[in-house]
């Protein structure tokens, strides 16, 4: 983990490995601070903390999820009494999609080594992320804490004289996609709208509406956006995701039509440039994303996370290349 300066007045804390749940964090250093996205677990948001308390007066009394899912918002608990903003959907969802019982359970069960094994014939894909995700994080302790301050469409924030745009854009890659843009700065924080360099994956929204995200982050004219995931960048990233998300969709509508299903259809499209991207099998989700698409499903539908996880599993096989996520 490491702390970057991205403009005179923001930072951002960045997650080098930029594997599942290596989110980064962001900070907006005026009028007392803002802390966007609070981590995985505990360990790494107190890590983050430390970090940017190199540069910030005091403990911030406001933090921003850019959306709801649980490597953005696992710390949140450690921002005691701070105004926590999101979309006005993000509480509900969080309920529902970063409850970390379930998480915390996966990863004991996975140490255990008969509980490993049985897992193991079941879901191949589900053991392995476990294993990887002990690698680096521990979900104990943690406990949901949920947005104070909610709104819709937009919401600005006036620090000092530094405006803060938070712009509601999902659900393009999750239900509470925001980002936030300092227009003073000329900097983006795109949550995960943005990955760079490792693999997108979505879970609720289309392909029309990433788009018009991406898009509209490059009107913007940011001179660097902090991705939900990977390094620093400019339009240029997500210019290159516009890219990768348009090839894939492109790819899955000629297996589609031939009938092929989303597994099969994952195995078979080549990852072109995007195999140097990180966990370059997690292009099956953005396969099934697109056959649910051409199926006419709500954009809504619930994931199989077992599943999925095992697809991706079988995917990384297929192609003869290490299973990551
Ligand atoms: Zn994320």
């Amino acid at each position: 983990m490491e702390m970057k300066q991205v403009s005179d007045n923001c930072f951002a804390v960045l997650n080098e490995k930029n594997r599942v749940c290596d989110a980064n964090s962001g900070l907006i250093n005026r009028a007392g601070g803002v802390v966007i996205d609070t981590q995985s677990d505990l360990a790494h948001a107190r890590q983050m903390i430390e970090m940017f308390s190199k540069v910030w007066p005091a403990m911030p009394q406001r933090v921003i999820n850019t959306h709801e899912d649980a490597d953005h918002v696992w710390g949140n608990q450690l921002f005691e009494g701070a105004e926590i903003i999101a979309h006005r959907s993000v509480p509900e969802r969080m309920k529902q999609v970063a409850e970390p019982k379930e998480s915390q359970k996966l990863l004991h069960g996975v140490g255990r080594f008969l509980t490993r094994l049985v897992l193991k014939v079941l879901h191949p894909g589900i053991v392995a992320a476990g294993q990887q995700l002990r690698e680096d994080y521990n979900f104990d302790g943690i406990e949901l804490v949920l947005p104070t301050t909610l709104f819709d469409a937009r919401y600005e924030l006036n620090l000092d004289g530094t405006e803060v745009h938070l712009i509601y854009v999902g659900p393009c890659h999750q239900v509470g996609d925001t980002i936030i843009h300092v227009p003073k700065e000329r900097v983006v924080f795109a949550g995960d709208v943005l990955f760079r360099q490792c693999t997108p994956m979505g879970w609720t929204g289309s392909y029309e509406k990433w788009f018009q995200c991406l898009d509209l982050m490059i009107q913007l004219d940011p001179e660097v956006i902090v991705p939900g995931h990977g390094p620093l960048c400019g339009i240029e990233g997500a210019i290159e995701m516009k890219a990768y998300l348009q090839y894939v969709r492109d790819e899955s509508r000629k297996c589609f039509d031939n009938g092929l299903p989303s597994l099969a259809a994952a195995k078979r499209i080549e990852f072109g440039p995007y195999g140097e991207w990180r966990a370059p099998a997690r292009l099956y989700m953005n396969v099934e994303r697109a056959y649910r698409e051409f199926r006419n499903e709500p954009p809504n539908a619930p994931w199989d996370m077992a599943g999925t996880f095992d697809a991706i599993y079988r995917v990384a096989k297929a192609k003869g290349i290490e299973v990551e996520y």
